[in-house]
């Protein structure tokens, strides 16, 4: 690093680079009285060029010997799914520990916090019996009974979608497989699957926005839409129960065989019962809703064996470490959600991430490389259910963000990557507001611009684990990432498998983030934050604070 910093003084010094102490020498008429160079170098403003030597270590351990696909077939080929709180997400944590250790890390442990019980799928299976036979493409919804042993009756179109539709229906679906939503027409598709951000879009997605008047007419009756159906589920499913259904079957948004899923009940057992849940591939519930308005009886016979795991209640996240040497109580700190939802391996939502966060860890080990700074790995679980896992790590090491009293830890933290926007690789940082990051990211992504890394957006991105960073005033960030088929095909569904992973894609990752975490962990000064933000008091579920 420092090797680099004396070359591009002395670069500045020939006039190469006009830094802002140079500006004056220029205009100086009298050029014989020039400074030399070490002089030069003592008065040039600490840079955050990247350190070449180490980008060629990093490289050619995360491009040419590469274990990152080896990392995700384990993730998601050997233990996928990975719901938290389930057997999978435990054997795969347990895996994950021991690659770390296996890497050279150290300090590697588990940090337990309260979730709530766990649920598994231990068999499925779905077949429409009458008039003709055929198997259906479909999964149980999470924390949802199941069947008791396999069982057969008659399949009942009974779309409730409002109070009303209540007495349409009632006394007619006791011991029945009941569809209890519209059907929805599958429209031909005319935009490709995949997609990879287009220079246009990326110039946008770099824009300030500045907001205007609030949110669109379209908006604002998306949310209402939202927020009636969030009212109108329990009640849908205490009807349900009261009929005695034997299994409320849904279609979901996908189609093509892709079905997405996530939950149906609680993770606390106190909450009030829901009924047995399954959703099915959209055309095969067309299919069985038209039999039924052709006049014809569907009869369907399904095995659907869900398991409540009622254990201490704890889920974990895993943390590992590369100690730092003059600045080791101060951590960089790298992370991603290892947990994913159940239908599919957890392949990009999140796999990739964990695999690739760790594989940074692999490398930087690997390749020798001096660190100052102590980095530190961060996998967290119950990041589907609200980033539970990482909150509860914020929590108990830096701040509460609902009275921000500060621990020790906060001041020694110094800056936290994460990775969970699917497979597609690295194209910028979202600065989340963070003006100051903004010129060290540009000098960081210099060498990566040839890997389409090119952009920095002064906005935030939501949805993911960096943001319970953020919410303690800790710099925290999620990289702008090419969609690929994320939300057409794999996020939350049962494609979300190892074979729509890009392995390209996941070694440039493991090397940008490398790269970052090596110029962070060495950097003079510590990385730069926004303000502390105020407490934000708990919401309860009705909305506004405890007490109102
Ligand atoms: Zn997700």
């Amino acid at each position: 690093m420092r090797k680099w910093i004396l070359s591009a003084a002395m670069m500045a010094a020939c006039g190469l680079l006009a830094g802002p102490a140079f500006v004056g020498a220029q205009s100086n008429k009298k050029p014989a009285k020039e400074k030399p160079a070490a002089a030069a170098a003592a008065e040039t403003p600490k840079t955050d060029e990247v350190d070449l030597d180490a980008l060629y270590k990093v490289k050619q351990e995360a491009l040419q010997k590469s274990q990152v696909m080896k990392t995700l077939s384990f993730l998601t080929d050997v233990y996928g799914g990975r719901l938290t709180g389930s057997t999978n997400v435990k054997l795969a944590g347990e895996w994950a520990m021991k690659a770390l250790q296996g890497w050279g890390l150290a300090n590697v442990h588990e940090e337990m916090w309260d979730f709530g019980r766990g649920w598994t799928n231990e068999r499925f299976s779905a077949n429409v019996v009458s008039p003709v036979n055929y198997p259906l493409i479909g999964y149980a919804l999470a924390w949802t009974p199941g069947t008791d042993g396999p069982i057969t009756a008659e399949a009942v179109y009974a779309p409730l979608e409002k109070e009303t539709d209540f007495d349409k229906y009632r006394g007619k679906l006791k011991g029945k497989i009941v569809l209890i939503l519209p059907t929805r027409e599958i429209e031909l598709s005319k935009d490709p699957l995949s997609h990879r951000y287009t220079d246009a879009e990326l110039a946008e997605i770099a824009q300030q926005p500045i907001s205007g008047e609030g949110p669109t007419p379209e908006q604002r009756a998306q949310f209402e839409r939202f927020r009636a159906l969030r009212e109108f589920a329990p009640k849908r499913n205490k009807f349900l129960l009261d009929e005695g259904v034997a299994m409320a079957v849904t279609a979901g948004r996908g189609d093509g065989g892709t079905v997405f899923v996530q939950s149906g009940g609680s993770r606390n057992p106190k909450d009030p019962p829901v009924p047995p849940q399954i959703v099915i591939a959209s055309e095969q519930y067309n299919r069985i809703a038209r039999t039924i308005s052709d006049g014809m009886a569907v009869t369907m016979e399904l095995n659907v064996q869900n398991k409540f795991l009622d254990g201490d209640g704890k889920s974990f996240d895993i943390i590992g470490e590369i100690p730092g040497s003059d600045l080791a109580d101060q951590v960089v700190m790298i992370g991603a959600h290892f947990d994913s939802w159940h239908a599919g391996t957890g392949a990009t939502d999140n796999g990739v991430g964990s695999a690739v966060m760790m594989e940074v860890m692999r490398v930087l080990k690997a390749s020798g490389l001096k660190m100052r700074r102590t980095v530190r790995i961060g996998l967290w679980t119950g990041e589907e259910q609200g980033l539970l896992g990482s909150r509860a790590y914020a929590k108990e090491h830096f701040a509460d963000r609902e009275t921000m009293a500060l621990k020790p830890e906060h001041e020694k933290f110094d800056v936290y990557f994460n990775i969970d926007n699917g497979s597609g690789k690295l194209r910028g940082v979202y600065l989340q507001g963070n003006e100051a990051a903004g010129p060290i990211f540009a000098e960081w992504m210099k060498p990566f611009a040839n890997t389409g890394m090119t952009t920095l957006s002064i906005r935030n991105t939501g949805g993911t684990d960096h943001l319970a960073f953020d919410a303690v005033g800790l710099p925290g960030f999620q990289f702008i990432q090419d969609p690929l088929e994320y939300d057409t095909r794999t996020h939350h569904s049962n494609m979300d498998v190892y074979d729509r992973v890009q392995e390209a894609d996941l070694k440039q990752m493991a090397a940008v983030v490398a790269t970052f975490v090596y110029q962070a962990a060495n950097r003079e000064a510590k990385f730069p934050r926004k303000p502390l933000p105020p407490p934000q008091p708990a919401q309860r579920p009705g909305g506004g604070p405890p007490g109102m």
